[in-house]
């Protein structure tokens, strides 16, 4: 399998590979048919039928729709939004800004100043998977993090045809 095993691909598909390593495995898929195997492979772990074109996160894909729409999905069904917003506005947020709510996740002492570092956790609505963590300044906005150019990707990099709606 050349650079990336099956048991890399299993990890990514497992959620156990950290976001930023995904994002690089991704830039550096010139191989069309690992890339397929790969869509395959998440695309079996669901039960819907939207073709996958690309994972977003732990539990979160963009989808193409039969009116021609991409849209944000979670692995449970529930549809976000279109993947050119930011789909944590349409999450449930919890966050955390006082010492009391820090302390269940942070040893005491070890978890910051919610003066100055509050952490954000979105969950998705219908299943309640967390699906990302963000520790900012209270004041920081919401992080939109990844709008990947998914035509240049099929396009010019892996070179394979965009999946379509069966
Ligand atoms: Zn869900």
């Amino acid at each position: 399998m050349g650079k990336y095993s099956k048991q890399v691909i299993n990890e990514l598909v497992e959620g156990t590979l950290e976001w930023y390593q995904i994002k690089e495995m991704m830039s550096s898929y010139k191989d069309a048919e690992r890339f397929e195997l790969y869509r395959e492979v998440m695309q079996s772990r669901v039960d819907w039928d939207d073709p996958i074109l690309l994972p977003l996160g732990l539990h979160l894909y963009i989808v193409q729709k039969e009116n021609g729409k991409r849209m944000v999905k979670c692995d449970c069904g529930h549809e976000f939004c279109d993947y050119k917003e930011n789909w944590k506005l349409h999450a449930n947020v919890f966050v955390r800004d006082s010492e009391e709510k820090m302390n269940e996740v942070y040893p005491k002492l070890m978890s910051p100043d919610p003066e100055w570092q509050v952490i954000r956790e979105y969950y998705c609505p219908e299943c309640a998977s967390q699906l990302e963590v963000e520790a900012v300044t209270p004041w920081y906005p919401v992080i939109h993090d990844f709008e990947p150019d998914i035509d240049a990707f099929y396009n010019d990099w892996v070179k394979v045809p965009l999946p379509k709606v069966k």
